[in-house]
């Protein structure tokens, strides 16, 4: 027996047939159609689409035998793609000094006939063949052979558009996951965001808005208010005394019963109201769509529960100045309202301290 030769480009024919991914594939009925023709038309039992691998061929398609692969040095095939550019045949492998004592030939399957076409790639390399064999000594009539060879072409384009399937679903595969990690650093970029507009507006020590927060919050409000008709209140509340608890406490103890202050505010304003640290021991509540009347009340509520909660386990009060005005009203502008009800509330230090005051003119 004589194993054939290598081919002169065997490095990159192997290259070349490592990147189609077939080898030791599922079986594919594009493929068995071929073979189940192959025999049909060249009316032998046996037809398969073969590729030479390196020790190997292996049979992508096997019509009438059950067989996936054999040792190349047995191998038809691997004579056939010798010569890339026709088909390979062995009348009787008896008499021909290549085949007659192949295991192929003298043993179970006794193979007597081959025909070959190779699989011929755009770049020329001959992967493997679309080969017939028969138990029978015999020849193809040039039509068959005409038809094996055709038959070969095809095989050759579907293992082609094979290949180009496989690489476009890797490429849509990444794409797809590509995307999903853009997406994901979207969503990461946009909580982000969030997390650095809170820190923008809010104020470290006590959670609530801060003053920049206040002005965006109070020029809105005032606009709301001018388009609605709607009254609009805003309280000043300021710690009363506050300076002489830090004195005798210390300013981180000071900074508790600040923050105590705001969780008192934050519990008794209501979820549509906005409250907001306007600086030091000076908060400001805006309370939308309330009337001078309900501010009062609820400027009271603030005094009572602060004077009650002890914060930070001291007797703090605090001072109200409280303003309200209602839809286009001329002093119903942020600065005004500010204006206002600081001038309440320093009506509130001048009379005592620890109590509620409105302004002269606390609505129209
Ligand atoms: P009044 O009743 O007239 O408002 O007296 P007051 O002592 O509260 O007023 P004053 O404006 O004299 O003092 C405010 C104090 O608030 C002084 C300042 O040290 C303190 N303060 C301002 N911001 C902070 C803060 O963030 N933490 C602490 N612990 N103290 C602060
Ligand atoms: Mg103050
Ligand atoms: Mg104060």
């Amino acid at each position: 027996m004589k194993s054939a030769a290598l081919p002169d480009n065997e490095r990159e024919r192997l290259a070349a047939l490592r990147t189609l991914t077939v080898l030791d594939s599922s079986p594919e009925q594009g493929f068995d159609d071929l073979t189940l023709l192959a025999a049909t038309i060249c009316d032998t039992p046996v037809a398969l689409v073969s590729l030479v691998d390196e020790h190997r061929q292996w049979f992508k398609s096997h019509h009438g035998i059950e067989l996936d692969q054999t040792d190349r040095d047995v191998s038809f095939c691997a004579h056939a793609i010798l010569e890339s550019d026709r088909v390979l045949e062995v009348p009787d492998a008896t008499l021909d000094s290549r085949f007659a004592d192949n295991p192929l030939v003298t043993g179970a399957q006794q193979f007597r006939f081959y025909a070959g076409a190779p699989l011929v790639t755009d770049e020329g390399y001959a992967l493997g063949t679309l080969c017939v064999l028969d138990h029978r000594p015999r020849r193809l009539e040039p039509r068959q052979r005409a038809a094996l060879e055709a038959l070969a072409r095809q095989a050759a384009a579907q293992l082609k558009l094979r290949s180009m399937h496989r690489a476009l679903q890797d490429a849509l595969e990444s794409a797809r996951s590509y995307q999903n990690e853009l997406e994901e650093y979207q969503t990461r970029l946009r909580h982000l965001n969030m997390q650095l507009h809170a820190q923008a507006v809010t104020d470290p020590l006590t959670g609530l808005y801060n003053r920049l927060a206040l002005t965006q919050q109070l020029n809105q409000a005032v606009a709301r208010c001018h388009r609605s008709g709607e009254y609009l209140s805003l309280l000043l509340i300021d710690a009363d005394h506050f300076k002489s608890y830090n004195d005798q406490f210390g300013h981180q103890v000071g900074d508790v019963i600040l923050r105590q202050l705001a969780t008192v505010i934050r519990s008794v304003v209501r979820e549509s109201d906005i409250a907001a640290r306007y600086g030091g021991e000076e908060f400001v509540v805006i309370l939308p769509g309330t009337d001078g009347e309900g501010a009062l009340a609820l400027a009271e509520r603030v005094r009572m529960k602060v004077q009650s909660s002890h914060c930070g386990e001291s007797d703090l009060t605090v001072s109200i100045g409280v303003v309200s005005r209602r839809g286009a009203h001329p002093r119903c502008t942020a600065e005004l309202l500010i204006q206002d009800a600081d001038a309440a509330l320093y009506r509130a230090k001048d009379s005592g301290r620890n109590r509620v005051i409105a302004a002269v003119t606390i609505s129209a």
